[in-house]
């Protein structure tokens, strides 16, 4: 199914030069968003997956359905501050900005198989930090889902090794 025409341009948002790929435009279609979620879960049903880690905010619209279709727990990376209790943190870029990430530390256990799910994939920032994060509590990560990647920021370089899905490609 080509997704393009569901998903909005907004330019110069948040800031100048940015295109900005707003996906509530998608979200809005109950058929649309079943169908992009479903094509994801069919990837992430070839692996063995234990847990599914996704940055908020847009991570959860995506990484939680995933995780309810395929039967699996989730396990939310939030934006420091947020999480109630201890916690592991990491610094990381954006396309356009800077920020902290965190995660419980016991959410995800020693050994267990992670995929990571976001809406989209662009520097590879945030995903590089949500990957270090669930390393360092001892996650092995199996791939990497995305709604959308914007090849033209190579992101994926920045993840050498791990399987990288991606439905709409930029
Ligand atoms: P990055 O860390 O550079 O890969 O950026 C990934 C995160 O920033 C994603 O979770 C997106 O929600 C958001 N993002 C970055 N660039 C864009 C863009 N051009 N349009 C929409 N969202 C973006």
């Amino acid at each position: 199914m080509d997704y393009k025409p569901y998903i909005r341009i907004i330019e110069n948002f948040p800031k100048e030069g940015i295109r900005f790929k707003d996906i509530t435009t998608l979200l809005k279609d109950g058929n649309t968003y079943k169908q992009a979620i479903d094509e994801i879960a069919e990837y992430a049903k070839q692996m063995q997956i234990d847990i599914i880690a996704g940055p908020e905010a847009r991570g959860f619209v995506i990484g939680a359905p995933l995780a309810y279709s395929l039967g699996k727990g989730f396990a939310p990376v939030r934006k420091e501050g947020k999480l109630p209790s201890e916690v592991i943190s990491a610094d990381y870029d954006l396309e356009y900005g800077k920020d902290r990430l965190s995660m419980h530390k016991d959410a995800i256990q020693p050994g267990q198989r992670v995929l990571i799910a976001d809406d989209l994939l662009a520097t590879g920032g945030t995903i590089s930090t949500t990957i270090k994060l669930v390393e360092e509590l001892g996650g092995v990560i199996v791939g990497a889902a995305f709604l959308i990647e914007l090849t033209y920021l190579n992101g994926r370089d920045k993840m050498k090794g791990i399987d990288v899905f991606s439905l709409v490609k930029y």
